[in-house]
């Protein structure tokens, strides 16, 4: 599940779920301003990487992402480049421009949940925004909310920050377009999950600078990046399955895991079916979002 050798591609950085490149010095893009960016298989759950990986799951999210790069091109560039990759790899990852990332996870909720709604049940409010008293767990947003934060180390949790320390940290020009292309994106993404029977509950996009403009950078509208949830059971005033990790999360949560969320242990493998079952939703999310079939 580590970070492969590639041919041509030198392994620069690692994060919970994704594997960056440069181009290998000597090699034909060496100093072009790409990245290649891979997807593992690797899934995270309470700030963890998981031990045991998910078949398929960057395959997945590499393809979901590429989808809707291309629904968006109109509203915001994005990084790729080409799907042209060593074949290590092939399915799983981008050659993109490389980007001067903004520290920003650039956060849109439509409804109100996770980090959102202990905020709202401490003092009323997400990231300074007001919000009307007598929401629930679940609770649509009568006008979806630029929710920043701030990116955390391996194993913290990102920090809801307030537009105004975006403002002090990209400068308050970038900061508003961050904002409105960030709601712009949500926007359009939550009318065509919402036609596919699927609630987008909140999104985190990542975008950087290159060549002077603004451009949509990292995966996009994946279940690792969103709160997906299937419309049909969609119910304010309770937690709401998820699409994606649900299975994840219950097993590692019941007695049978032995494992202590709140302790110092990693989490354990996971069983078979567990596996079996999470894959099945990654690419079911991928089916219906894109209505396409996934061939591996
Ligand atoms: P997580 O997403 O789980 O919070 P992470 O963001 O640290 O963790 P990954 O998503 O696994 O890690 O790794 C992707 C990394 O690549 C991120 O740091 C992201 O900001 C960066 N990145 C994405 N696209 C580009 C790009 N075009 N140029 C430069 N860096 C990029
Ligand atoms: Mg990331």
């Amino acid at each position: 599940m580590n970070a492969v050798e590639l041919p041509g591609w030198t392994h620069r950085y690692s994060g919970k779920v994704r594997d960056l490149y440069e181009p290998a010095e000597g090699s034909d893009r060496a100093g072009d301003g790409t990245v290649l960016v891979v997807a593992s298989d690797r899934i995270s759950a309470y700030d963890h990487v998981l031990p045991t990986p998910i078949p398929d799951k960057g395959k997945v999210l590499t393809a979901l992402s590429l989808w809707w790069f291309e629904q968006l091109v109109d509203l915001v560039p994005h990084h790729v480049v080409s799907t042209d990759v060593p074949a290590a790899v092939a399915g799983r990852a981008m050659v993109c421009r490389r980007l001067e990332m903004f520290p920003v996870e650039c956060v849109a909720r439509g409804y109100l949940t996770g980090s959102g709604l202990v905020e709202y049940r401490q003092n009323s409010s997400v990231c300074g925004i007001a919000l009307p008293p007598g929401l629930l767990d679940g609770s649509r947003l009568d006008e979806p909310v630029f929710t920043p934060a701030t990116k955390a180390e391996l194993g913290e949790h990102d920090e809801n920050v307030t537009f105004e320390h975006v403002a002090t940290t990209v400068g308050a020009e970038a900061a508003a377009e961050l904002r409105d292309l960030t709601l712009a994106v949500y926007r359009r993404a939550e009318g065509v999950a919402r036609e596919r029977g699927i609630v987008l509950a909140d999104t985190k996009l990542e975008f950087g600078r290159a060549g002077g403009v603004t451009v949509l950078g990292d995966e996009v509208l994946t279940p690792d990046s969103s709160r997906f949830w299937p419309a049909e059971t969609w119910e304010p005033g309770r937690a709401q399955p998820s699409f994606d990790k649900q299975f994840v999360r219950d097993w590692l949560t019941s007695p049978d895991s032995g494992w202590d969320r709140g302790g110092p242990e990693a989490p354990p493998e996971l069983p078979a079916d567990v596996v079996e079952r999470t894959r099945s939703r990654y690419v079911e999310a991928y089916e219906r979002l894109t209505g396409r079939t996934f061939t591996g």
